[in-house]
């Protein structure tokens, strides 16, 4: 079972897009143990799109194409993918309904070249697009099987994972299973996570381990290939478990999605316990990454921006003598503004950042020179000083989550 995706767009080989269809398409069909051998990209041009059909059809059992499902003239990949095994364009009812309610409720005109959107290829199966207008098809000729899905990420994923995603999986029946599970690492870079775990990674066989290093975080990707769920899990199981006895120290949690704040605010809630922050080089970067979390007012009920001398002063009560003697890049700032913070918040918790941002240097210290503070009721406040590396954002970023695995770790505790 061979595969290959094709992307369709002259805004990808423009490099104005990042081809991320692909990568979701490859790691979704392997998940259902189709291999994809080939990806390829072609502008929106129907005479080079045939030609790469022609090789695709000879080596591969499925080609999945992504782009050029639109209204206009230069969406072409239905045409053309028609024209090609020598099939006609038919209408999609339930397409066309979709597309009239759009229009009859956005009181928008639609404009006739909207219908080429409902279009789908004769013989197939049509793959409905919960969330745009343009229809994708199915179809299998000589062989060979197509799916054609649109271009844009928010339409595709759902429309894969909803409508193609069931019609493969009857079209291709697995004998085996592919099981993956992400561990996500924070405070360890890559090059240490694959040292410290090397014995393991030079024998792996199944399940697999493929480490992926991320802004401020690694993860790996362990994958087992089974005939029985049961036997895959348990398998994923002992190998995590080894993974951990290594390097679980710097372990937060699973899945391609759930990012550090997420992890952060479930254990806040879970514990009953909130936060809050005191920032100056992040100037409220922390406290606006904890607003991205849906549900995060049950743990976090506000905080303090306070970049200058005066505000510290003004917002926080900080002794503005003792201020001037130590300087704001110091723990005696750091631990100043986490524990007014706290207090003033009423918080069960409190974070502070101070530090240098970059790219001149203050009071003497480099760029990336950062205090982060925590208060925690009941107990001694501390701060820590780290020396964060490149530019002006990803310091402020690298401090936000560093901040946040302090709360983790002490909300664990
Ligand atoms: P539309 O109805 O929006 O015209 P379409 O199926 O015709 O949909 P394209 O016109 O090819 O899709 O692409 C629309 C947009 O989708 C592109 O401008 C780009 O932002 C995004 N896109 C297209 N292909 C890819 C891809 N391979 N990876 C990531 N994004 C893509």
């Amino acid at each position: 079972m061979k595969a290959e995706i094709i992307a369709v767009g002259t805004e990808l080989l423009l490099g104005q897009v990042v081809n991320t269809n692909a990568t979701f398409l490859s790691e979704e069909l392997a998940v259902l143990g189709i291999e994809v051998y080939y990806h390829t990209v072609v502008g929106d041009n129907p005479v080079r799109l045939d030609e790469l059909l022609t090789q695709a059809q000879d080596r591969s059992d499925l080609i999945v194409l992504c782009g050029g499902l639109g209204p206009t003239d230069d969406d072409l990949t239905k045409d053309t993918v028609a024209a090609h095994i020598h099939h006609s364009l038919i209408q999609d009812e339930q397409a066309l309904e979709q597309l009239n309610d759009y229009f009859s409720f956005s009181k928008n005109k639609m404009t006739e070249n909207n219908l080429r959107q409902t279009l789908m290829i004769e013989g197939g199966r049509a793959i409905q697009n919960p969330a745009g207008l343009a229809v994708g098809t199915l179809v299998t000729e000589n062989d060979t099987t197509y799916l054609l899905l649109p271009g844009p990420p928010n339409e595709l994923k759902p429309m894969f994972k909803k409508n193609a995603r069931p019609l493969l999986e009857e079209l291709f029946p697995q004998k085996e299973e592919l099981l993956s599970r992400v561990l996500r690492f924070y405070g360890i870079g890559e090059s240490q996570l694959v040292t410290e775990l090397k014995e393991l990674i030079d024998h792996q066989s199944n399940p697999t381990i493929a480490p992926y290093a991320k802004p401020n975080e690694v993860t790996l990707r362990l994958t087992a290939k089974v005939a029985d769920h049961g036997e895959g899990e348990l398998l994923l199981d002992q190998l995590e478990a080894k993974i951990l006895s290594q390097v679980g120290d710097y372990f937060y949690g699973y899945g391609d999605e759930n990012s550090l704040v997420e992890v952060t605010v479930e254990q806040l809630k879970k514990a009953g316990k909130t936060v809050s922050a005191a920032e100056s080089l992040t100037a409220g970067l922390f406290q606006s990454t904890l607003g991205d979390v849906p549900g995060v007012s049950e743990v976090f009920k506000g905080g303090f921006v306070t970049y200058s001398e005066q505000t510290k002063e003004a917002f926080l009560g900080i002794d503005p003598i003792l201020l001037e003697k130590e300087g704001v890049v110091s723990e005696f700032c750091a631990i100043a503004m986490a524990e007014q913070a706290r207090i003033l918040s009423g918080a069960d918790f409190a974070v502070s950042f101070t530090g240098v941002a970059g790219p001149d240097e203050l009071e003497g210290h480099p760029a990336g020179t950062v205090w982060i503070g925590l208060a925690e009721k009941g107990k001694p406040t501390i701060a820590e000083l780290q020396h964060f590396t490149r530019d002006r954002r990803y310091i402020r970023r690298s401090a936000v989550m560093k901040g946040l695995d302090m709360v983790r770790r002490a909300v664990d505790k």
